[in-house]
C-alpha cells in the first residue's frame, strides 16, 4: 500500500537569515541527542543517572533552551556510545527532527511575533503531515516577506550583517582604539575636549594639511588629495562647526587604518562604521572617557549629558560612545537608538536584548518602535530642554532609559540610552516613576488601531505615504557609492594648481 501512494514532494526547509544563530545550533543539537537516546530506548532519567544531571536540566538541553558545557556533553556522548562529533553534525537526525527544529526557529522569529499567533509545541502525537503543513507555510510566509523588498535590499542585508557583527563584539574595536590613541599622542592630546588644533596636527602627522574651502563638491562630505597631502574640508564657519573636527578626523581615518578603494557596498559601509568609530575614539578618547564614565559609575550619576559636555561632542556622538565603552569597561549592557518624530528608526544598537523591530532581513532602519517606547514618549512632553526619564515593562524584561530629543535638517528626533532595569542604579534620573507597559511586537499592543475607529473610517481613508528618503533612497553605483566622481575631480584639479 504504501510502495503505491504517489511520492509526497518535500517541502525545502525555510533558511531564515538567522540560521546559524547559538539557539539554532543548540537546538539541532539537542535533537541529535535525543533522538540516539531514543533509539538507544534511554529514558531522561536513565541518561540522568548515567551522566549525574537531573532529567528537567538534560530536557533543556535537548529542547535547545540550555548549552551543554563540554564535560557533559562528553558524559552524555560516552552514556549513548557516540563520539561527540555526531552528536555536534549541523544537521538535525531525521526528516520529523529537522521539521521540528524548522518550527521552532521560525516561531522564534520577529516576523512570525508581529502576527501575534500562538506557539505550537509538537508532542509525540502531532502528525508529521501536520508538521509538514505547518513548517511549508512558514517557509512561504518568509519566501514571500523577503521577495516583497525591493532594490536596496543588499544594502539592507548588508547593513544588518555588519549590526551583528558589531554586536557580537559588544561595539567595541580595541584596534581602532589603539590607533586612535597613538594619533592623540602625535596631536598632543592632553585631556577634555580634542581642539581643533590637535586634529590639525594629527593630520600633519599622516603628511595632510587641512584646507577648509568654499566649492566642496556637493555629494561630498571632504575630499583627500593623496598626491598632495591635503583634506579638503568645508569652510570653518558654518553652523555647527562642531562637526569639523569629525569630519577631518574621518578624513585622517582613511589613512590611518589603511583603507583601499571599497570592493563592495559591504566593505564600503564597513569602512564607514570603522572612520566613524576612529573620530569617536579620537573625541572621547579611551583612557579619558573610561576614567570618566568610571567615576561617574561610582557616583551614581552617570549621564549621557555630562559626558558629552564634558567631551564637547553633539549628544548623539557622546549616547553612541557610551556603547562602545560600557560594556567593555564597565560591565554595564545597554541600547542606543536614534529614532525620528515618526517613530521610524534611523539609527540603532543593543547588547540588552531590548527587542528591536526588525524587517524580513533583519533590518531595524525605517521600522516604527512602540508607541510605549521613550523614544515616542518623549515627543509628547511639554518640557523637552532635559532629558526624558522612563521605566519600559516589555516581554523581554524592564528597561529604564534617558532619552533626549532635537531638531535636524529632516526633522524632529530623539536619542534614547537605557540599560536593564537592574543597572538603572548606576544613572542620574532613575529615581523618575514614569513607567509605561508595551507588549509588540504583539500587534494589540499599538499597531491594531482601535475597533471602533476603524469602522468609522476605514471606508473614508486615504492617506499618503511619507517616504523615508535619507534610509531607502538606492545609492547610485560607482566606486564610492552616493559620490558624483566627475565633479570630485574637477574640484581637485581646480585646487591643486592653487
Ligand atoms: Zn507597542
Amino acid at each position: 500500500m504504501a510502495d503505491s501512494a504517489p511520492p509526497r514532494p518535500v517541502i525545502a526547509l525555510p533558511t531564515p537569515t538567522d540560521a546559524v544563530t547559538p539557539e539554532a545550533a543548540g537546538l539541532t543539537l539537542g535533537r541529535r541527542i535525543r533522538h540516539v537516546r531514543t533509539v538507544r530506548g534511554m529514558t531522561l532519567d536513565q541518561l540522568g543517572a548515567a551522566v549525574g544531571s537531573g532529567a528537567s536540566q538534560l530536557s533543556l538541553v535537548e529542547n535547545g533552551h540550555r548549552e551543554p558545557r563540554v564535560s557533559l556533553l562528553q558524559a552524555i556522548a560516552a552514556a549513548l556510545e557516540v563520539p561527540v562529533a555526531e552528536l555536534l553534525v549541523p544537521e538535525p537526525p531525521t526528516r520529523r527532527a529537522a521539521l521540528e527544529v524548522a518550527l521552532e526557529r521560525a516561531q522564534r522569529s520577529t516576523l512570525y511575533a508581529g502576527l501575534g499567533l500562538p506557539q505550537v509545541r509538537p508532542t509525540k502525537g502531532t502528525p508529521t503531515d501536520a508538521l509538514e503543513a505547518i513548517v511549508g507555510l512558514h517557509a512561504e510566509l518568509d519566501r514571500r516577506a523577503n521577495a516583497a523588498i525591493a532594490t536596496p535590499e543588499e544594502a539592507r542585508r548588508a547593513n544588518t550583517a555588519l549590526r551583528r557583527w558589531m554586536r557580537e563584539r559588544d561595539n567595541d574595536l580595541p584596534e581602532i582604539e589603539d590607533l586612535a590613541e597613538e594619533a592623540l599622542q602625535h596631536g598632543g592630546y592632553v585631556s577634555g575636549a580634542l581642539t581643533h588644533r590637535a586634529v590639525a596636527r594629527m593630520a600633519e602627522h599622516l603628511g595632510f594639511t587641512l584646507i577648509h574651502v568654499e566649492d566642496l563638491p556637493h555629494s561630498t562630505r571632504t575630499v583627500t588629495d593623496l598626491a598632495n597631502g591635503r583634506i579638503y574640508l568645508p569652510p570653518a564657519s558654518i553652523p555647527g562647526g562642531h562637526g569639523l573636527r569629525s569630519l577631518a578626523l574621518q578624513a585622517i581615518a582613511h589613512r590611518v587604518l589603511g583603507h583601499s578603494t571599497p570592493r563592495s557596498y559591504a566593505d564600503f559601509l564597513r569602512q564607514r562604521v570603522e572612520i566613524n568609530y576612529f573620530a569617536a575614539a579620537c573625541l572621547l578618547p579611551r583612557g579619558a572617557a573610561v576614567a570618566f564614565l568610571t567615576d561617574a559609575k561610582r557616583a551614581k550619576d552617570l549621564a549621557v549629558e555630562d559626558f558629552r559636555d564634558a567631551f564637547g561632542v553633539t549628544h548623539e556622538t557622546a549616547a553612541q560612545r557610551m556603547t562602545n565603552l560600557l560594556t567593555t569597561h564597565l560591565d554595564l549592557r545597554l541600547h542606543f537608538l536614534r529614532v525620528g518624530d515618526d517613530g521610524a528608526i534611523y539609527k540603532g544598537y543593543e547588547n540588552d536584548g531590548l527587542p528591536l523591530p526588525t524587517d524580513g532581513t533583519g533590518a531595524i532602519e525605517g521600522q516604527l518602535v512602540c508607541r510605549a517606547w521613550p523614544a515616542r514618549m518623549a515627543f509628547t512632553r511639554g518640557d523637552r530642554t532635559t532629558e526624558h526619564h522612563q521605566y519600559t515593562d516589555t516581554p523581554a524584561g524592564t528597561y529604564w532609559s534617558s532619552t533626549q530629543t532635537g531638531v535636524a535638517a529632516t526633522g524632529g528626533f530623539a536619542i534614547s540610552v537605557g540599560v536593564p532595569f537592574g543597572s538603572a542604579k548606576w544613572f542620574r534620573g532613575r529615581e523618575t516613576t514614569t513607567r509605561t507597559t508595551s507588549r509588540c511586537p504583539d500587534p494589540a499592543c499599538c499597531r491594531t488601531p482601535a475597533p471602533e475607529l476603524a469602522e468609522r473610517w476605514s471606508p473614508h481613508a486615504w492617506p499618503s505615504a511619507a517616504v523615508h528618503a535619507q534610509i531607502l533612497a538606492p545609492l547610485p553605483s560607482g566606486t564610492f557609492p552616493g559620490v558624483d566622481e566627475t565633479e570630485v575631480y574637477a574640484f581637485l584639479d581646480r585646487h591643486a594648481h592653487r
